[in-house]
């Protein structure tokens, strides 16, 4: 390719596809380099999609996105290994004409985002891994190289947008490699059972979704996270932990989904189903404290490969669309000034952030991946199980007096964790909530 660009955005995935289409649609020549065989072929979701982000972006995507169910009930599950205590939520009020939150299939997805990509104008090229960035004599990112033949393709500026493991920035010494307690790796099944069935066995109607989300003795005392989200006509299930407690612990994730689809709760929700896609992923976990340098002299970084992800609301592709619009928009501003893609003024980048839901969500739990990384055995372990003794203690009726019972939850709890242990761990919690 001969021609300099004024954008290069490297990986086709939600935040890349934000920022391509957000440039292309308002003039600028953009590059989309994608490794997988085509946009969608390497990613890996649950998927909860949210549509308010996207709107920003394509207002009128309802009209031909693959979308699968609309959520109008959320379920989430403290689990032992033979109970679950849970909270859940359901309104008709999420069935409104423009429903707010919808689970996805990313492979699907994706190419439709893609084709809406091109459309607007961009050039997207599959099967392409950019190998290097390419550096001007004063370090500024001028450009890339790929694993294809011919020589470096230029741009005023790079957009990274590849996901995770963010291997071009930080072998171009940009980012440090994300550490293993701000990661979690999560495996992932499609289970395919006919709609009507879905639409049964969880009192849904038509399009209507479900989503369960669990936590507990099932990651083994690991800080880790179960889901199970309805689509049209699948399942999807998985589990995620962090890193350096699968390292700790060398219990392996494909078990750890065993055991939570064997599971009662779950059993018989998937039961007869065909499993037909398995697929493995990291998430990153750090929160505000992890996220790398934002941008520099010709590059800005976004979605994933900024670690902007949201673990407590579990919450990721909403920030990867809305980071890669806002580049795309202070990339935007700063040609309109005519001015120069250097740190200087792409620092407008990280100042839009700032002021977005993205930054702030995450400083308000800058500190919850620190308090769950080391306590991970209490809360995952220990309170699951007192939570379940004490809510059978309560249902059970056996004759005896109810204020024995009471006495019995207490002494179990004091004896798991002693009265200050309880004490701290409200106190912390509230703390790293505030
Ligand atoms: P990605 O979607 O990972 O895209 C990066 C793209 O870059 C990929 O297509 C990759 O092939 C490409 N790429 C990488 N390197 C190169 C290279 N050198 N050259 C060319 N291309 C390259 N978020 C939610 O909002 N809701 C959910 O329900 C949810 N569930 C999840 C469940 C699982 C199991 C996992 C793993 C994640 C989940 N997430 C969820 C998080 C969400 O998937 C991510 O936050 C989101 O995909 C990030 O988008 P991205 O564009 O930054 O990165």
């Amino acid at each position: 390719i001969e021609q300099e660009f004024d954008a290069i955005v490297v990986g086709a995935g939600m935040s890349g596809n934000a920022a391509a289409y957000t440039m292309a649609s308002q003039g600028l020549t953009v590059l989309q380099l994608e490794r997988g065989e085509y946009p969608g072929s390497k990613n890996v979701q649950g998927a909860i999609m949210y549509a308010d982000m996207l709107e920003q972006i394509i207002p009128d995507f309802r009209d031909d996105a693959p979308l699968e169910r609309h959520l109008v009930e959320q379920r989430f599950w403290v689990m032992d290994d033979t109970s679950h205590t849970g909270m859940q939520y359901r309104s008709d009020d999420f069935n409104e004409a423009k429903p707010n939150r919808y689970t996805i299939i990313r492979a699907q997805f994706d190419k439709w985002f893609s084709r809406k990509v091109r459309q607007a104008g961009a050039t997207v090229l599959c099967e392409t891994t950019v190998t290097e960035l390419v550096r001007s004599a004063s370090g500024k990112v001028i450009g890339v190289r790929t694993d294809r033949a011919g020589g470096p393709i230029y741009a005023d500026v790079v957009v990274l947008a590849e996901g995770v493991n963010g291997l071009l920035g930080t072998r171009a010494g940009l980012r440090k490699m994300p550490k293993p307690e701000s990661v979690a790796l999560a495996v992932k099944e499609m289970h395919f059972l006919p709609d009507e069935v879905i639409e049964q066995r969880f009192g849904l109607q038509g399009d209507e979704g479900c989503v369960i989300e669990a936590a507990g003795t099932i990651s083994r005392s690991m800080a880790g996270l179960a889901f199970l989200y309805t689509n049209k006509e699948s399942i999807s299930l998985g589990i995620g932990c962090l890193v350096s407690d699968f390292a700790q612990t060398m219990e392996s994730p494909y078990v750890l989904l065993d055991n939570f689809k064997n599971h009662p709760s779950i059993r018989p929700l998937i039961a007869g189903s065909e499993v037909k896609e398995y697929s493995a992923h990291l998430i990153p976990e750090g929160g505000y404290k992890a996220i790398p340098q934002l941008f520099g002299d010709g590059w800005v970084a976004v979605g994933d490969a900024a670690q902007l992800n949201n673990a407590i609301h579990r919450e990721g592709s909403n920030l990867a669309m809305t980071s890669g619009r806002i580049a795309g928009e202070a990339i935007i501003e700063i040609k309109g000034r005519n001015q120069p893609m250097i740190r200087r003024n792409l620092a407008l980048y990280k100042t839009m952030l700032d002021k977005s839901f993205v930054v702030k969500d995450l400083m308000k739990y800058k500190d919850m991946p620190a308090l769950i990384h080391t306590n991970s055995r209490n809360f995952f372990m220990t309170y699951p199980q007192l939570m379940s003794q004490a809510a059978q203690n309560f249902m059970r009726v056996d004759g005896t007096p109810k204020i024995e019972k009471e006495k019995a939850t207490t002494a179990a709890f004091i004896r798991a964790r002693s009265r200050w242990g309880l004490i701290s761990d409200v106190v912390r919690l509230a703390l790293a909530w505030r």
